[in-house]
């Protein structure tokens, strides 16, 4: 079994960082990543005959609980993956537990109880829905000023209109 360790390693910064700003603990290291690949020999932790191509969290991040940690990091096939989506099980599990529930479930194609994810910050922000005049302004701001992302476009457009009401608020200087 090879591991490319450039690409695990950006792989878990990727679930490090979506941890972070979940506010989770994110404490998952390479050298733990590698050990749990080793641990189901390169495949899904769910199937366990379709080598893995997704870092799965036991418990979903979206559940604002888990975190990106050894203990709740599994390897996943797309298939799997896809097919717990939404899957959000009984906090008392221990993961060792979980993860049997949810590879018995998958096996026998059993229908996985879900559950309202709690409200979280990150759960209401992807609630928000963007109208298509939205979208457009953002782009329009990442275009004329190079910015990488849609969330800093919205961060310096909403600088920008705090600047220009300031600025509407003060008394205006006469110019003639
Ligand atoms: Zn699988």
């Amino acid at each position: 079994m090879e591991i490319d360790l450039t690409k695990e390693l950006m792989r878990i910064q990727t679930h490090l960082a979506r941890a972070q700003d979940a506010g989770l603990p994110a404490t998952l290291t390479l050298e733990e990543w590698v050990a749990i690949l080793k641990q189901f020999q390169g495949m899904c932790a769910y199937c366990e005959t379709i080598p893995f191509d997704a870092l799965d969290h036991l418990i979903p991040l979206d559940a604002g609980e888990g975190g990106t940690i050894a203990l709740n990091c599994v390897p996943a096939c797309k298939r799997c993956n896809s097919r717990k989506c939404g899957y959000y099980e009984d906090r008392s599990m221990s993961p060792a537990e979980r993860l049997e529930k949810v590879r018995y479930a998958l096996q026998y194609d059993l229908s996985l109880p879900r559950e309202a994810y709690p409200e979280t910050k990150q759960r209401k922000a992807k609630l928000m829905r963007l109208t298509e005049q939205d979208i457009q302004a953002i782009l329009k701001i990442r275009q004329a000023y190079g910015i990488a992302s849609d969330n800093q476009a919205i961060i310096y457009a909403i600088h920008v209109t705090a600047r220009q009401l300031e600025q509407g608020l003060k008394p205006q200087t006469p110019n003639r």
